[in-house]
């Protein structure tokens, strides 16, 4: 597997040429988005990380070469802030994932192997049921057209419920997932973010689309739907 890394900075860039190197990758590793755009059209690699703030030409644009280009490699890019509209910016220039400086290398190495498994396959960005959308690149909710603010926690509630969909999900599955802790029968912090989540989500609307199944868990499902 060949990795092209594009990254200006020394030291990131060699500890990333050195962990991928050991880690089995073919690695090549260059400064400049010129270099970067040059080598990604001329090359094969497999995967490509990409820093943002390059010199030469930045990697928003060389990312946008890549794809009009007709290149589809997984792209990993780099960036230096957690903002909003970056994210989405790359995502939709074609990035497959991005990752946040300062990082571990052992969470870029995940994400690279992740990547290289889903190979050019890309998930579907919105989650739908009913007149339901949840919006998983700008994190957005609305029904019937209508925006619907969610806690972080209610969103990852409610992403859960719609990735598996016409499933009873016990709230042990909904506790370890949502909340990263072990399902404790004295608390209730489930039941109250679903009855938040469905005053929001279902009070004001039809079809109701969140069912409690009695002594077993949750479900979000369209009635009448197979
Ligand atoms: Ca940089």
């Amino acid at each position: 597997m060949r990795i092209l890394i594009v990254e200006d900075e020394q030291k990131t860039g060699e500890y990333l040429r050195q962990g991928l190197a050991e880690a089995g990758f073919v690695v090549d590793l260059v400064r400049d988005g010129l270099d970067g755009k040059h080598l990604a059209l001329t090359e094969d690699y497999d995967l490509v990380v990409l820093d943002v703030m390059l010199p030469g030409l930045d990697g928003w644009h060389v990312l946008h070469e890549i794809r009009q280009a007709g290149r589809h490699m997984p792209v990993l890019f780099l960036t230096a802030r957690d903002q909003v509209e970056d994210r989405v910016k790359g995502l939709e220039l074609g990035a497959d994932d991005y990752l946040v400086k300062p990082f571990a290398f052992s969470e870029l190495l995940a994400r690279v192997r992740t990547l290289l498994r889903r190979g050019k396959s890309k998930e579907p960005e919105t989650l739908r049921a009913a007149d339901l959308e949840l919006d998983l690149l700008r994190r957005r909710v609305s029904r019937a057209g209508r925006r619907i603010d969610l806690t972080a926690k209610e969103f990852a509630l409610l992403e859960l419920l719609l990735r598996r969909q016409g499933e009873v999900l016990p709230r042990s599955l909904i506790a370890s997932q949502v909340w990263d802790m072990n399902f404790d029968s004295d608390t209730n912090v489930i039941e109250v973010a679903v009855r938040r989540l469905r005053a929001k989500v279902d009070d004001d609307f039809e079809p109701k689309l969140i069912r409690t199944v009695r002594g077993m868990g949750y479900v979000l499902e369209v009635p009448g739907a197979a």
